[in-house]
């Protein structure tokens, strides 16, 4: 019997969870769901000078916005410094690894004189076969793996294919500094060992790390997991990721109004592909995914087409649902946002979600649907932007007086009797239903451009209509 698949997400927490990042997740995650295993989070925390607790929090918060969950408790890498301790000292004891006294001025040396040689920079192997009972007195040593000295360390993985590092250029390299702390190499495997891991899927500047990790495996005769390294995202211009490009952290993607369904569908496009299937819901995700369809060449992040899919997104969205999308982001776009929030009670939510069919049509992010939604929101008399204004002049404003009696005398209102009303005023004053409805719009709105004007008649509903024309006439 196979053993079930366990996969892990590992960020070190000296930032926020960056595009990247997320897209490493999204995969580990996926291949998780697809083969019926879990995916586990381990915090790599051991750099104590770089790691914070804003950063943790600010992983959790967009893993889980992006609805990526992980299996129990994250592990937090430091807290198991004593264990990877162990396991180096284990690794002495074996004769698969060393104490090495030397000093950093030794060691400054050592890189000097390679310099000048041009050879790079690698331990020399000073202390590999020398006795320990000629260790310096009052040192304290660092452990060093005993690499392989000829040969070659090769990867099979599973994007990048067989790679092979020469073992002439991995040097016996620290797995335990001399304060007793691990090497980030070291740390990994010996967790990764810990935790069950079968599968490691990670961005491909891990690659050489790889190879050292390898070496460690093979000391502590552990079985090394399946490997996939992934191509980093690269900017549409093929540049490395910058901020401009999008190199932004997940919570920057929820402020501009994505939803997390398209974010997870642009970004497992983003280097994996089955067939020219551009759009695939989570469920289609998880049903395809495979390591077999990430490929090689590194992916470029296009704003444009994640706009589109974005919009896709929102029309296809139920309206309650995007209720709670907006409700979401209004709390992470600042004071603009807290003021909109705040306004939201039971009649506010009961409008948004009635006016949702007329937004989402012209939307393509939750930002464009909460600035579409602004006259729901606005108090009279309204603010009314330039176009607007301009459609308020005396042709304008006189339409508006002659419908405020017709529209007051309406039994019912809704989209349909108030069109009835608004068309048949056209009709008899001899103008095109533009000259009436464009006024309308501007008198609800403030604006030139809104949801069909019949529907925002009746989400505003009749009293705050009517004031609103009365305001404009
Ligand atoms: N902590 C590493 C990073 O954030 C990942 C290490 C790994 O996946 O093995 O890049």
């Amino acid at each position: 019997m196979t053993k079930p698949v366990v996969t892990r997400f590992a960020p070190s927490p000296t930032g926020f969870l960056h595009i990247g990042g997320a897209r490493t997740a999204l995969f580990n995650w996926l291949y998780a769901r697809r083969t019926g295993g879990t995916m586990l989070l381990r915090i790599e925390d051991t750099d104590r000078e770089r790691s914070t607790q804003a950063a943790v929090d600010a992983i959790l918060d967009g893993l889980t916005w992006l609805g990526l969950t992980w299996e129990g408790e994250a592990i937090s890498q430091f807290q198991r410094a004593e264990r990877h301790a162990e396991v180096a000292r284990g690794l002495v004891e074996a004769g698969k690894a060393y104490y090495c006294y030397c000093t950093p001025q030794e060691l400054e040396a050592m890189r000097e004189s390679a310099k000048a040689e041009g050879r790079p920079p690698r331990y020399d192997g000073r202390w590999r076969d020398r006795d320990p009972s000629e260790a310096p007195a009052g040192v304290k040593p660092a452990i060093r793996i005993k690499a392989p000295l000829d040969g070659e360390t090769a990867i099979d993985d599973q994007v990048q294919g067989r790679v092979v590092f020469p073992n002439k250029d991995l040097d016996d390299f620290i797995i335990l500094r001399s304060d007793g702390t691990p090497t980030y190499m070291h740390a990994v495997v010996v967790d990764d060992h810990d935790m069950g891991v079968t599968h490691i899927i990670r961005g491909d500047d891990h690659l050489t790390n790889a190879a050292r990790q390898a070496i460690i495996y093979g000391a502590l005769g552990w079985d090394i997991p399946v490997m996939a390294h992934i191509p980093l995202i690269h900017g549409p211009d093929g540049a490395k990721l910058s901020k401009r490009h999008g190199a932004l952290g997940v919570d920057a993607y929820r402020a501009m109004g994505y939803l997390p369904a398209a974010l997870r569908n642009y970004l497992v496009r983003l280097g994996w592909a089955h067939g020219d299937a551009e759009i695939l819901s989570t469920d289609e995700m998880i049903e395809l995914f495979d390591l077999a369809g990430i490929g090689r060449s590194p992916s470029r992040f296009d704003f444009a087409k994640l706009e589109n899919l974005n919009g896709h997104y929102i029309r296809s969205t139920p309206d309650a649902e995007l209720v709670r999308h907006v409700e979401t982001v209004l709390d992470h776009i600042g004071p603009t946002g807290a003021d909109l929030k705040a306004k939201l009670d039971e009649a506010m939510r009961a409008k948004l979600l009635a006016a949702m069919p007329g937004l989402k049509e012209r939307a393509k992010t939750v930002l464009e649907l909460i600035d579409g939604a602004q006259f729901l929101f606005a108090a009279r008399p309204l603010p009314v932007d330039e176009r607007a204004a301009a459609l308020l002049d005396e042709t304008g404003r006189s339409a508006l007086g002659a419908l405020l009696p017709r529209l007051d005398a309406l039994p019912d209102w809704s989209a349909a009797s108030t069109e009835a009303v608004v068309r048949a005023y056209a009709e008899e004053a001899g103008l095109k239903l533009g000259k009436v409805a464009q006024p309308l719009r501007a008198a609800l709105t403030g604006r030139s451009t809104s949801p069909p004007v019949f529907d925002v008649l009746a989400v505003l509903g009749r009293d705050e209509s009517l004031a609103r024309i009365r305001d404009a006439a």
